[in-house]
């Protein structure tokens, strides 16, 4: 993964958790030579997961002929991968509850995980890998990148809730916007949590298992995860034709299973879901769509021309529709809302770009750092939404003035950086003296009819020059001229020339 995103990762304070008793049954639960009532007398120390052990071992779903009485009978009922996906999927949904702030849908997220997890279980259970629990939470864990990508950035991430409306193209936007997806951000905190290899890899595999290596033998199981997503879009999208189509296209190509063992399948989730439901203490669908929502996919999947709801056109032109939302996508993430130019996401990633390009290329590159003077004022005098209207204006009167090369782009708050490749030093000084002067005429209008002026104030450096060997350098470099044209007095523009001292540095007043 992408080492940015992990270090932000590393970093978040508010990724998924859980428990601490959850993750130490997790440690001990690797020992193969466990002893159950250690298992058990851990547990007892989290009252609410050993209240939820206790009624996991009696619900239908898990009992195996005899009712558990005490703690240790239900880690006997359970057995030691029942009782930790118990405590992981208990845990994790008592997180999920008191979650912080999201820009994801914390609710069809939860529907979603709940969904998978039947569904992997039951698809288990009709390919004879008797791993049930282990494949219930493997399925419900699959989307934990989610939560852990939206901890980190939920703005970004929350935008894609609008854009994104089935889970299928998910991964490829997250690509777009993030740099990762979330099966890896999930596997990755898998890995962190100490969790086996075998639930990592099904989540790192969960929506595209050709995107992963499968030893052998492990075939079946992340097979069954990655159907298991599949099967829980049909319950959650509007366009149930197309998700049934979807889920009958990965279970055969994953699993090898035909329409009408999915449709055993999907009849086994219509009954078993209020089970889960209720030892969840979570609504995912209610009864009459549940049944509903099952006889049609089984109508659905009765009909066995489903392959052909995807033919070949429609495939095509979903593609097309995919990249046009992509692209779109991506325009999106490098725009800044307010003044529609660039902002700082798509100015580093270009500058360290045109950089190595006039390195290789040997022409110049100058930078000049611009910030608005007195801005602060501007707002405390006008409001805050005049000085949005202002910056937008400022931005837009500079953006008018420069070439098609030219890199400009909004830094943040009232600060633009302005990139112009193939510009040396004397060229971007008379550049800015223009921008400056241009800005200071431009009148703002206020509503009371008067107007109003502002001012900025630039430092620019320029490579190659003297101890500039790198895009920081370079930054850095127009940002401390930047600060003598502060302390200089406003309104000008200075060259940064480390070459010679600071009181012969090429300050240039604006003409007044
Ligand atoms: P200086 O000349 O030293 O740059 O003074 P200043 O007041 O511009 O500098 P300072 O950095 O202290 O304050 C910047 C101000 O810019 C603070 C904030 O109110 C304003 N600002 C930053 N971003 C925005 C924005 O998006 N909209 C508005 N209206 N104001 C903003
Ligand atoms: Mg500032
Ligand atoms: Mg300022």
């Amino acid at each position: 993964m992408n080492k940015t995103i992990e270090n932000q990762l590393r970093l978040c304070p508010t990724l998924p958790t859980i428990s601490s008793v959850a993750l130490r049954i997790i440690q001990i639960g690797r020992n193969p030579d466990i002893d159950l009532a250690e298992v058990a007398r851990l547990l007892s120390k989290d009252p609410a997961l050993a209240t939820k052990t206790l009624r996991m071992a009696n619900s239908p779903l898990y009992m195996r002929g005899r009712q558990a009485r005490n703690l240790h009978q239900a880690v006997t009922v359970l057995g030691l991968n029942a009782t930790v996906s118990v405590a992981l999927s208990f845990s994790l949904s008592t997180w999920l509850r008191d979650a912080p702030a999201h820009g994801i849908d914390l609710d069809r997220y939860w529907r979603r995980a709940l969904l998978s997890a039947l569904a992997a279980r039951l698809l288990g259970e009709h390919q004879d890998i008797h791993v049930p629990e282990e494949l219930f939470l493997a399925g419900l864990l699959q989307d934990l990148g989610m939560l852990a990508l939206d901890a980190v950035m939920p703005e970004t991430y929350g935008q894609l809730k609008h854009i994104v409306h089935n889970h299928d193209p998910l991964p490829a936007y997250e690509r777009e916007l993030v740099g990762t997806d979330h099966c890896e951000a999930g596997a990755w905190l898998m890995e962190e949590w100490g969790l086996p290899d075998y639930l990592v890899l099904a989540t790192r595999g969960s929506d595209d298992l050709s995107r992963i290596e499968v030893p052998e033998g492990l075939e079946s199981f992340v097979g069954c995860v990655a159907v298991s997503g599949r099967i829980a879009e049909i319950y959650l999208v509007e366009d149930t034709q197309s998700a049934t189509a979807a889920a009958v296209q990965t279970a055969r190509s994953c699993l090898n299973m035909g329409p009408d063992a999915l449709s055993d399948v999907l009849s086994r989730m219509g009954e078993t879901l209020p089970e889960v439901e209720s030892l969840f203490d979570m609504t995912v669908l209610s009864p009459p769509q549940a049944l509903g929502l099952t006889d049609q996919a089984r109508e659905l999947l009765a009909t066995r021309n489903l392959q052909l709801l995807r033919s070949a056109t429609e495939l095509q032109e979903r593609e097309q529709e995919f990249r046009r939302q992509a692209h779109r996508l991506d325009y999106i993430a490098r725009q800044d809302a307010l003044t529609g130019i660039f902002n700082r996401r798509h100015f580093d990633e270009a500058f360290s770009k045109l950089f190595a390009q006039a390195r290789a290329e040997a022409y110049p590159l100058s930078l000049a750092y611009l910030d608005l003077d007195h801005f602060k004022e501007i707002n405390d005098r006008y409001g805050h939404p005049i000085g949005d209207k202002i910056l937008a204006a400022i931005a837009k009167r500079i953006h008018d003035q420069l070439r098609a090369d030219d890199l400009f782009a909004r830094y943040g708050g009232e600060e633009f950086v302005l990139l112009l490749p193939g510009i040396d030093k004397t060229g971007a000084q008379k550049i800015l003296v223009r921008i400056c002067n241009g800005i200071s005429a431009l009148e703002h209008k206020l509503e009371d009819g008067n107007t109003l002026t502002v001012t900025l104030s630039a430092g620019i450096a320029t490579f190659p020059g003297q101890g500039i060997h790198s895009p920081n350098e370079l930054m850095q470099a127009s940002d401390h001229a930047l600060y003598e044209a502060k302390q200089g007095g406003r309104n000008r523009v200075v060259l940064a020339d480390v070459a010679v001292k600071p009181s012969t540095k090429g300050r240039i007043d604006r003409p007044l």
